[in-house]
């Protein structure tokens, strides 16, 4: 079995030693998994948290990202996500809207 070269690979996903993909986890998985919300990246240094509220259970937590606008920077395409398995969503820190 090959892996996927680099170039191809999708930067929204890990892929192991050998370049096999690897499921990410979701809303579903995250939630079973104790996290409360999911929190928000952007390359230009703002972040924020958001809850699961209105996000398929089945849709892959980095996926969600693609859901969303930086309100600092403009951009679609530099935002990460990942399950916060931290605390409640407190409502501080920068607001990230849907582009839906
Ligand atoms: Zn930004």
């Amino acid at each position: 079995m090959t892996g996927v070269p680099k170039h191809l690979r999708n930067p929204r996903r890990w892929y192991d030693a050998e370049g096999i993909e690897q499921p990410p986890a979701t809303i579903a998985n995250s939630r079973a998994h104790g996290a409360l919300g999911l929190l928000v990246f952007c390359e230009c240094g703002h972040s924020g948290a958001m809850p699961f509220d209105g996000l398929p259970d089945d849709l892959p937590v980095p996926d969600v990202a693609l859901r969303l606008v930086c309100s600092a920077c403009g951009r679609k395409d530099r935002i990460t996500t990942r399950p916060n398995f931290a605390g409640a969503h407190t409502g501080a820190g920068p607001k990230l809207r849907s582009v839906e």
